[in-house]
């Protein structure tokens, strides 16, 4: 008979977060299959837990997933563990929890710390409805069909991010959604943990006097209801229009209009651009 796949959750931070769950499959499975086993081995060093370890990451998941199936059809029972938090969140246990769903292994989870959940949890933005975006692509034309796409999103939305991105992420969110409410939750658990309720403006000049350091957890307030757009394009392509009358540049008119019509600097922008150059009267 097939073994059965763990996916253990493990602390974002601060140890005591571990479940006793957690330690009792730790200690009673055949094997381990860790993100990163020197993390992991200190966390069992920690708890005085020795088991075999194998790498299972990002670049040998396909690899590294088949000879982990392969034991587990002939009945080992393995515990997957990530560097932090709940696996198949944002990592590749989600391809190896596919990969036992497809072959018949069972798949057991032992629930535990999850930095979006608790980021959400703290927000003190609406939970009741929400949805989790992860990590935004490194790709500016990806990033932005992203951001394009969940624009009119009203349910809560959360994101992982890297520091170093991070400014440039706001700014991408404050260029495309529009300036919002947003709650920057960094190293939860840890000794510097700190939840910054701002808005995306805010947080743009908070993050540029303070450069970000440490993990990120970015809760946005989603779209109000009365953003939808009830102007008809040509109506407010003729709001951008005006401005342009007065003066102003494109990218100011756009900005200006984007105020009184409920469409973005972008889309208004697009529109203006793409409009036809004789209507129809
Ligand atoms: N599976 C994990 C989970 O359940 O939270 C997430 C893995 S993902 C690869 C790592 C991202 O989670 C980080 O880049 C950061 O955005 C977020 N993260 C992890 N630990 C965090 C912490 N202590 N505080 C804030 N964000 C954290």
């Amino acid at each position: 008979m097939a073994g059965i796949l763990y996916l253990v959750a493990t602390p974002i931070g601060n140890l005591g977060d571990i479940s006793h769950r957690a330690l009792e499959v730790l200690s009673g499975v055949d094997f381990i299959a860790a993100e990163d086993t020197r993390v992991s081995l200190k966390l069992l060093n920690h708890f005085g837990i020795k088991k075999p370890l194998v790498s299972y990451y990002e670049h040998n998941r396909a690899a590294s997933g088949e000879r982990i199936l392969e034991r587990l059809l002939k009945g080992e029972s393995c515990a997957l563990v990530t560097d932090a938090g709940m696996p198949a969140i944002s990592d590749p246990g989600e391809d190896l929890v596919r990969l036992c769903v497809e072959n018949g292994v069972r798949v057991v989870g032992i629930p535990g710390p999850c930095a979006a959940i608790s980021a959400l949890a703290v927000s003190g933005l609406p939970t009741q409805r929400f949805c989790f975006e992860g990590f935004l692509s490194t790709s500016k034309k990806n990033r932005f069909a992203h951001l394009e796409a969940i624009k009119d999103e009203q349910r809560t939305m959360i994101f992982y991010e890297a520091p170093h991105k991070l400014l440039n992420t706001l700014r991408d969110f404050l260029e495309i959604l529009g300036d919002r409410e947003v709650v920057l939750c960094r190293e939860l658990t840890k000794l510097h943990e700190e939840i910054l309720r701002t808005t995306l403006s805010g947080a743009i000049a908070h993050y540029e006097e303070t450069p970000p350091k440490g993990e990120f957890v970015i809760v946005l307030r989603g779209a109000p209801e009365e953003r939808q757009k009830e102007m008809p394009p040509e109506e407010a392509v003729k709001v951008v229009d005006g401005y342009r009358n007065k003066g102003h540049s494109l990218k100011e008119s756009a900005k200006l209009a984007s105020e009184e019509t409920g469409y973005s600097k972008n889309e208004l922008y697009n529109m203006y651009v793409n409009r036809p150059v004789n209507p129809p009267v």
